[in-house]
């Protein structure tokens, strides 16, 4: 029986209880057991993390510091993330029931965003601008947004914390986290990290506990500045809503119903597997699954018949061990939306060809499993293909042409994804370009790089993580003006261009 563990949150430069003593647990997808105790934050525990978060960004030893130094303290953070992967990854499949394959390979590549977003931190620069004044210097200064509040989802909680926290402290922001009630001791651990590190106290602070007790007080707290938010579309609208209110600056990295598209040209065994990883993958529980497989109707039958053989041989199974390829649904609520989405698919006329329903601890399933599924005959226009299940339930819709498929791909809310499978060099590029959506993958899929801008088109989100320009989500200009000629000129006049 692995220790049943008792965790604090991380609060000021402090290991904290939640001022009102509270707690919840933390269950094992897997086994349905708890596993572990986490404070249960509420708006007294916020105000704290945001005063805090506050103080450090207005003045002291961060304020202070250089952007050389802090990107030094981003490398530092990245080098201990690397040497505790494995024990990060173990937290990880414990609290969301992933693959261990899949958070270790997480982990294992979260260092780069702190090593990236560290080299970026001093080469954060303003400009001189070619002033249309006479006797003017104007220059501008890139400055942190301030306190940002970073709220995430479930499905890969450090890494979705990176994609947010990296670039935020090296633009010199301070940060409030607030991980899913169902992941939280992975960022709890992660903190451990940060402290050892050598951040000054405030920079980064953790507020654990739901979505309205702890979430909402963080996403209104006057001292938030900026709000990040990963997570579902209609949590992204009142996230929004909220910080409207205050005007807050906001960025969301919502949902999808990509679609992932197979021409007759592709390589078949490629394409197969293509679609396989962009569902099954995650167990389906990623924002990019490419849930809606778009096949040319010249290849169907025997693209169906290949897939539907390789998707049958995939092993449910413990995410601890490494052979399993299909894990648990993370959450139980998750579970029955998964379950309800098959009935709806089957009650709409889709044709289930593979799975459809719980998996029995016979077929190596458990408490929260779904046997891998698959839909054929969906109509782009059922709930199946529009609404987003987030488990692994693939939709498949046959097209006829390029146009044809543009059309479908297009012809939903969400814009998060797409993947295309072709050997022509001149269709790809056409896909890529009349596709709307944040990434398109030809012949690969789920491929996500911390070099590469990532973010929704339509009501997939709003603003970019990873690369260079994620950094602009926590900076502001500003711009300074210095007269280099004589007296002030006339004070009731502005001064406009060619005048002195
Ligand atoms: P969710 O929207 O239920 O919760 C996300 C976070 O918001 C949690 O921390 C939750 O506690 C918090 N929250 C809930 N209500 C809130 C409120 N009123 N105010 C402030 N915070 C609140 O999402 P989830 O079920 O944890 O995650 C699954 C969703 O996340 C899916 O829709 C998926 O597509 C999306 N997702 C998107 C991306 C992306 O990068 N685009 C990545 C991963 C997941």
């Amino acid at each position: 029986m692995p220790e049943f563990k008792e965790y604090k949150t991380f609060i000021g430069g402090e290991w904290v209880a939640a001022q009102s003593g509270e707690t919840f647990e933390s269950e094992d997808p897997y086994t349905g057991e708890p596993w572990a105790l986490i404070p249960r934050c509420g708006a007294d525990d916020v105000d704290r993390a945001v005063r805090a978060a506050y103080d450090a960004w207005d003045a002291g030893p961060w304020a202070d510091m250089t952007a050389t130094a802090r990107g030094r303290l981003l490398r530092k953070l990245g080098d201990l993330i690397a040497e505790n992967a494995e024990h990060l990854a173990e937290i990880e499949v414990r609290d969301n029931g992933k693959l261990i394959s899949e958070m270790l390979a997480q982990c294992k590549y979260l260092p780069e965003w702190y090593y990236f977003y560290g080299g970026l931190a001093d080469k954060i620069e303003g400009s001189v601008i070619a002033s249309d004044k006479p006797d003017t210097f104007n220059y501008t200064l890139r400055e942190p947004v301030g306190v940002c509040a970073m709220i995430t989802p479930w499905n890969s909680p450090l890494l979705l914390v990176g994609w947010k926290l990296a670039p935020a402290l090296a633009a010199g922001c301070t940060c409030v986290l607030k991980p899913s009630e169902f992941t939280s001791a992975s960022l709890l651990e992660f903190m451990k990290l940060v402290e050892e590190a050598g951040f000054p106290p405030g920079v980064v602070n953790v507020v654990t506990g739901t979505g309205r007790e702890a979430g909402e007080p963080l996403v209104t707290h006057p001292g938030v500045a900026k709000v990040a938010f990963t997570g579902g579309g209609s949590t992204g609208r009142q996230v929004y809503e909220q910080a409207a209110q205050g005007l807050k600056k906001v960025s969301l990295e919502l949902g999808g119903k990509s679609p992932n598209i197979v021409f007759d040209d592709c390589v078949l065994e490629d394409a197969v597997n293509g679609a396989i990883s962009g569902i099954f993958a995650a167990t389906g529980q990623t924002c990019i699954a490419g849930s809606r497989l778009l096949v040319q109707e010249t290849i169907h039958d025997e693209f169906m018949e290949r897939l539907v053989e390789v998707a049958s041989t995939a092993r449910m199974g413990d995410p601890k061990r490494a052979e399993t390829q299909v894990g648990p649904v993370t959450t139980p609520p998750q579970y029955e939306k998964v379950l309800e989405y098959i009935d709806i698919a089957k009650n709409e006329g889709a044709t289930c060809v593979l799975g459809g329903g719980p998996a029995g601890a016979d077929e190596g399933g458990g408490k929260y499993f779904v046997k891998p599924t698959i839909f054929d005959n969906v109509k782009n226009d059922m709930r199946i293909a529009q609404e987003e299940v987030f488990g692994p339930v693939l939709s498949v819709i046959t097209f006829k042409d390029e146009e044809d498929a543009i059309r479908i791909g297009n012809d939903v809310v969400y814009g998060l994804a797409a993947g295309v499978w072709t050997q022509s060099l001149n269709r790809a590029t056409v896909m890529a370009k009349r596709l709307r959506a944040g990434t398109v993958w030809v012949n690969t899929y789920r491929a996500v790089s911390v070099t590469a801008p990532f973010g929704g088109y339509k009501q997939s989100g709003i603003g970019r993580e990873n690369g260079q320009e994620a950094i602009e989500q926590y900076l502001q200009t500003k711009s300074v003006m210095i007269n280099t000629g004589a007296g002030a000129g006339n004070p009731f006049v502005m001064k406009v261009a060619g005048s002195s």
